[in-house]
């Protein structure tokens, strides 16, 4: 059929691509398949999306509608975080986070366990509150936090149905600030991490593992509990807007405003603006979650084989996430810190890499994003078995099942 993820670098082997425009004709499409899976903004770098010699539901046309109620919003299958996010903000609310992208679904988000930063904000799939799904014989039906299945299908990897409908709490709204430090000295970063964590709301560090400094901090403030600092630990106040990429020669077009200026949460928190391409574009990424605990032993393990990354890196991220109880959540069971890695495209050499910076990250307990490259998942799931019994119960027949689950979730 010939269509790609947004990295390009997977062509879907499914049969066919169709569009319901009701959750009607989900069920029915659903009904009638022997494989299906949902497609989201297709922003996974692997084939967890896909469904070889089976249908993929683009739900693109499946507008089910915005509705705000009281400390909730509920959204469609196919609803992107920048769909909404205005209006949310016009109603006086806000999401307590966003990933660094408000171009990708809420339904794919969550699926993959995505998070944005801050060592006190859970990822994305925290905020659900509930989900209509399209189960395997066609049936619908709505999972919410009383239910004792809902912590193991909310980061679902797209497994157990199709999901039409989302609840997500909600936040009175806020505004934040962008301040960028460039050059913080690996000492300083390794003896004040927790510090420089605690220095904004949300928090990332930006490293190609190789040069003698991070070379940015990027600190969201929110704006009523901002502190004023001329350094930070030796870092200093860029002169300009950056791109995580700077160093890499990239401007700053696409980001989201910096320099203190304040705004609306949902144009600071992302670091790329919705009407631009996010990150550099042409790229592929991985991601790793080790304890919290183990951060700084984890970035000096990966800064030892620097010499072996860096020459395939655009950039790398590092960033902290609060746990949640979700079973296949990356943060489940307690706060982990991401070291991101944004590739070059160059896939057959960066998959050469992964299991090296892997065998690094082991000791660790290291669990990779579901939606982004990696060469194999540890059995660090503690709810992995209750999980693959929850989805043989919703979908006996395996119809959303497909190479990369049964790789790396079902083990066949
Ligand atoms: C430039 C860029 C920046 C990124 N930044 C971040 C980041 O800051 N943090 C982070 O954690 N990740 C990040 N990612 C990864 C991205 O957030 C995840 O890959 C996410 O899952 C993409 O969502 P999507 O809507 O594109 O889903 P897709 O890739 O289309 O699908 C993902 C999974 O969700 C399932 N799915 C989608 N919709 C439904 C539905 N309605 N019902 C059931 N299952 C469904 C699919 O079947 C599939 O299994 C980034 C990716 C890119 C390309």
């Amino acid at each position: 059929m010939g269509e790609s993820n947004w990295a390009g670098n997977h062509t879907y082997g499914a049969d066919a691509v169709t569009t319901p425009r009701t959750v009607d004709e989900v069920r029915a499409a659903v009904a009638a398949a022997t494989h299906v899976k949902a497609l989201g903004s297709r922003h996974c770098f692997n084939d967890i999306a896909d469904s070889p010699g089976g249908v993929l539901l683009d739900l693109r046309a499946l507008d089910t509608g915005v509705e705000i109620g009281d400390g909730t919003v509920t959204v469609g299958g196919s609803a992107r975080y920048g769909d909404f996010a205005q209006q949310l903000h016009a109603a006086g609310y806000a999401l307590p986070n966003l990933a660094s992208l408000p171009h990708i679904t809420v339904a794919g988000s969550v699926a993959t366990g995505t998070h944005g930063s801050g060592r006190r904000q859970p990822g994305l799939a925290a905020a659900v509150s509930a989900v209509e799904l399209v189960t395997a014989d066609g049936g619908l039906r709505t999972f919410t936090r009383a239910d004792a299945a809902f912590p193991g299908l909310v980061v679902g990897l797209g497994a157990a149905g199709v999901v039409t409908r989302l609840t997500l709490d909600v936040v009175p709204a806020f505004d934040v600030r962008q301040d960028v430090f460039d050059g913080l000295p690996w000492d300083a970063a390794y003896r004040h991490f927790d510090e420089i964590e605690d220095a904004g709301y949300s928090v990332s560090m930006f490293t190609n593992w190789v040069n003698d400094a991070v070379d940015q901090v990027w600190v969201k403030s929110r704006v009523d509990a901002f502190t004023e600092r001329p350094e930070l630990f030796g870092a200093v106040p860029a002169d300009g807007p950056r791109h995580p990429a700077h160093a890499a020669g990239i401007p700053a077009d696409n980001c989201t405003p910096q320099q203190g200026v304040p705004g609306p949460w949902h144009d600071r928190l992302p670091h790329f603006a919705l009407a631009f391409t996010p990150s550099v574009g042409d790229e592929l990424q991985s991601e790793y979650f080790v304890p919290y605990r183990d951060a700084v032993a984890a970035v000096r393990a990966v800064r030892e084989i620097g010499d072996l990354v860096a020459p395939l890196l655009l950039v790398s991220e590092i960033r902290a996430i609060a746990g949640d109880d979700l079973w296949l959540s990356p943060c489940h069971g307690g706060d982990r810190v991401a070291l991101h890695f944004t590739w070059q495209p160059r896939q057959p050499e960066v998959e050469a890499v992964l299991p090296v910076l892997e065998e690094r990250l082991a000791p660790f307990g290291a669990r990779p994003h579901w939606g982004k490259l990696f060469d194999a998942v540890p059995e660090h799931y503690p709810r992995l078995a209750d999980f693959r019994a929850l989805v043989a119960g919703l979908d006996p027949q395996g119809k959303f099942r497909n190479p990369f689950l049964e790789r790396h979730v079902f083990g066949g």
